[in-house]
């Protein structure tokens, strides 16, 4: 046979049945493919499975030795005789029961088998073996069903087996440490065990597609080694070094796409729309009620040289909430209007967007009035575009888009997606968007309306740790506002122990009668918008499926799903409070079931003053301005995520008055919820919350990696972990790829990306 090589199908390799379920069942088709199918974990030989950490209604593989076994005969003689194997058409009837425990006098497993009279022959008290298959119940007892069984070669008396097809005999491997690989039904773990072998016994040629240099300035081994010791380790160290390599081909590949995004950008041509003197960015400046703080000045530079030049911008723009980012987007979209060219912003909500045009068209005052009588020569219009509009105010405002009137266009993110025509779109910004993912942006910058790419600002108060933003965010270049403008109040957070101290509730909302009483605003959150007309979903009630969905938001307690009592309601509260504790105050609702006009309708009333108290679902959560406000109270708080409070709390203390955000919530001490909630009081340091936000969260949702199928990428790579590591292939992906984003000059490491990330988990990229 000729030599074979990572791309050489595994048909002919491992034979054709095995190939066939390989490719089938695990997508695995190529001996490279096979090779990155990395084991889940490693045993010892010799050292049986913690039989307490199963998890019942999973698959598990667990090494156990045996230490009873009972069979039990039903009696029953079918036509096909006592010992026939009833095979062939439907499921034979139960003859015969095998019980095979495992464990220890703490914990035992019981390994069930039907029909199979040899068990009890080939599993004498005292084997150790390997059992795979579903852990089940029976009884209140840990069962597994006709689970798969291996034993290793080198234990007793292999040669002479010949008990049974269901007995799998795997090898003994150097060192003694066992590879158990991720299974699915219908692949055992022999068969993985034994393709491996096979193809690596065949020395298959592995070009290493990482330059050498590479590896030795990082102590890295080559790959063909790490592929042997991931799968065939000789020794722990050996297994140490071929993780960490294959951890940085992870990174690596994810920072190849990324820096093949960021490369493939810069190849766009984009009209420069350098600062011009004499503009209304000039006129702005020079009518701004307050001086800049030394952060926005800096990032106002870079972000002016970056719209100077020949090349689309693609930014993103940190900043704490109250930060004053809307400024420094302000500024920017007054320099690109001065070139000619309009600037679109976008916002995740209605009620978001229509605030944003409220308080630009309050903060330019009469250079935002351009078309109105009285208006200064070069003064530019905004427009709001969303789809609660009427049909006549929709027609205006798509004319006025059209026509490039509307210097400034806000609305949501349809706005691009409906195909709007823009006279002269120079800029995207983009606010608050951390769901808005790689691909999108991409497609901003590539599908954009107008002739050349616009320039692209994101924006986000959410802290991002600095892995995440590497990765998730990682196709574009950051700017962090870290100062907050003089005159910010800082916010005090305290946790009102509800079931211990029920008077302290008591005295919430009094405190809300006190903010009140001294001509100041407030806000209730609760976690879901109210029961009536909801139907038989409750995911309905919910706002977004941000909050309170265990699934989607493993950040929150998930102790809390199943707790006692339903989480509290906005509109259940806000009724209690009306006819009790703040009776005679006015009150608000504002949930995401209103209808757009509603909700804005609610909103624009809370920012005049004329609601003192706005009982609400999350859909405060980002970028709500009412400077008046000074205190929240947050209900059913441990089942919100620790950053999402952050958020929350942001939204009071932007005026001079000091904030108060209280946390409400029945979770006893010293549970986890509490804990956290404890912690969100400790600190008012975002990215401290969002990096312990991170380790409670599984990766897989930070990524947004679906675990499911040919799960091979990222495996190795943890993003709190290996930051390091993540740190150095941003830098070495950046010099690989250079201008050369196809990556024509290297396929060896345009092979190694689709290797490594199969085609449907780039996606992740879309999902940050
Ligand atoms: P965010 O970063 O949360 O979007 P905003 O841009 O909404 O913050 O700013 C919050 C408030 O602070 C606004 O009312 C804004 O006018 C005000 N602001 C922004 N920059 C400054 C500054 N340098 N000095 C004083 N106030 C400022
Ligand atoms: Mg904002």
């Amino acid at each position: 046979m000729a030599q074979i090589g990572l791309d050489t199908p595994l048909k002919g390799v491992v034979g054709a049945r095995t190939a066939n379920r390989l490719t089938d069942k695990l997508q695995l088709a190529t001996v490279g493919d096979l090779l990155r199918y990395y084991p889940r974990k490693y045993d010892q030989r010799g050292k049986l499975t913690d039989l307490a950490k199963l998890v019942v209604g999973e698959r598990a593989t667990v090494w156990g030795r045996v230490v009873r076994v009972t069979e039990r005969d039903l009696g029953y003689r079918g036509a096909g005789g006592g010992r026939g194997r009833g095979r062939g058409g439907g499921r034979p009837p139960v003859r015969h029961i095998t019980n095979v425990v495992i464990g220890d006098s703490n914990r035992q497993l019981t390994c069930t088998f039907f029909n199979q009279y040899h068990w009890a022959r080939a599993l004498p008290v005292g084997t150790d073996a390997m059992f795979s298959g579903k852990v089940s119940t029976f009884q209140d007892k840990l069962q597994m069903s006709s689970p798969t069984v291996a034993v290793l070669s080198d234990t007793s008396g292999s040669g002479e087996r010949d008990d049974g097809a269901a007995l799998e005999v795997i090898e003994s491997f150097p060192g003694g440490v066992i590879p158990v690989y991720p299974l699915v039904d219908g692949i055992s773990q022999a068969v993985l065990q034994q393709s491996v072998r096979t193809v690596l016994d065949l020395r298959p040629a592995i070009e290493d597609p990482v330059p050498d240099v590479l590896l030795a300035e990082h102590g890295l081994i080559d790959l063909a080694t790490a592929l042997q010791d991931i799968h065939r380790p000789r020794t722990h160290e050996h297994l140490d070094k071929a993780q960490e390599r294959l951890r940085y081909d992870e990174a690596l590949a994810v920072q190849l796409v990324l820096a093949r995004r960021r490369a493939e950008a810069k190849r766009f041509p984009a009209e420069p729309c350098p600062r011009i003197p004499g503009g209304l960015l000039d006129a702005f400046d020079a009518d701004l009620p307050f001086e800049l703080t030394e952060g926005q000045r800096a990032v106002g530079e870079v972000i002016a040289a970056d719209l100077a030049t020949i090349h689309p911008m693609n930014r993103l723009l940190q900043g704490e909430v109250g930060s004053g980012k809307t400024v420094v987007a302000l500024r920017a979209m007054l320099q690109v209007i001065d070139s000619g060219r309009q600037a679109v912003m976008l916002a995740p909500t209605e009620v978001l967007a229509a605030q944003h045009a409220r308080s630009l068209r309050q903060v330019l005052g009469p250079l935002g009035r351009g078309g109105e009588l009285g208006a200064p020569a070069g003064a530019t219009a905004i427009t709001l575009l969303t789809g609660s509009l009427g049909a006549k105010a929709r027609k205006q405002a798509l004319l006025n888009i059209a026509s490039g009137q509307a210097g400034i266009v806000v609305g949501t993110h349809a706005l691009l997606s409906e195909g709007v025509f823009f006279a002269n779109l120079g800029l995207i910004v983009v606010d608050e968007q951390h769901r808005f993912g790689v691909e999108q942006r991409h497609a901003l910058r590539t599908k954009h309306p107008a002739g050349s790419p616009p320039h692209v600002l994101v924006m986000t108060a959410t802290p991002i740790p600095r892995t995440v933003a590497m990765t998730v965010f990682g196709d574009l270049d950051t700017s962090t506002l870290t100062q907050l403008p003089r005159g910010r109040s800082p916010i005090g957070t305290t946790v009102v122990p509800a079931a211990e101290k029920p008077a302290w509730v008591e005295r919430a909302w009094e405190r809300i009668r006190e903010e009140v009483g001294k001509g100041h605003q407030a806000y209730v959150v609760c976690p879901k918008i109210g029961d009536e007309g909801g139907g038989e979903n409750g995911g309905e009630l919910f706002e977004d499926g941000t909050v309170f969905d265990p699934d989607a938001d493993p950040d929150a307690d998930p102790g809390a799903a199943d707790g006692k009592r339903p989480p509290l309601a906005v509109t259940q509260v806000a009724a209690m409070l009306r006819d009790g504790p703040l009776a005679g105050l006015r009150l608000g609702v504002l949930h995401g079931r209103l209808v757009p006009a509603e909700k804005d309708e609610v909103m624009s009333a809370f920012a005049r003053g004329e609601l003192d108290v706005l009982v609400a679902t999350t859909v405060i959560e980002v970028g709500v301005d009412v400077p008046n406000a000074t205190m929240m109270v947050i209900m059913d708080a441990e089942r919100f995520g620790m950053s999402q409070l952050h958020q929350l709390r942001g939204r009071v203390g932007r005026g001079s008055a000091p904030g108060i955000c209280l946390l409400v919530s029945e979770a006893p001490a010293g549970t986890p919820g509490r804990a956290r909630l404890d912690a969100v009081a400790a600190t008012t340091d975002g990215f401290e919350l969002a990096e312990a936000d991170l380790e409670l969260r599984r990766e897989g949702n930070v990524l947004g990696t679906a675990q499911a199928g040919r799960s091979t990428a990222l495996r190795q790579l943890s993003l709190l972990r290996d930051r390091d590591t993540i740190e150095r292939a941003r830098t070495d992906a950046a010099g690989l790829v250079g201008d050369d984003p196809e990556m024509a000059r290297r396929p060896g490491l345009a092979d190694m990306v689709a290797a490594v990330i199969a085609e449907q988990e780039q996606d992740y990229l879309d999902k940050g």
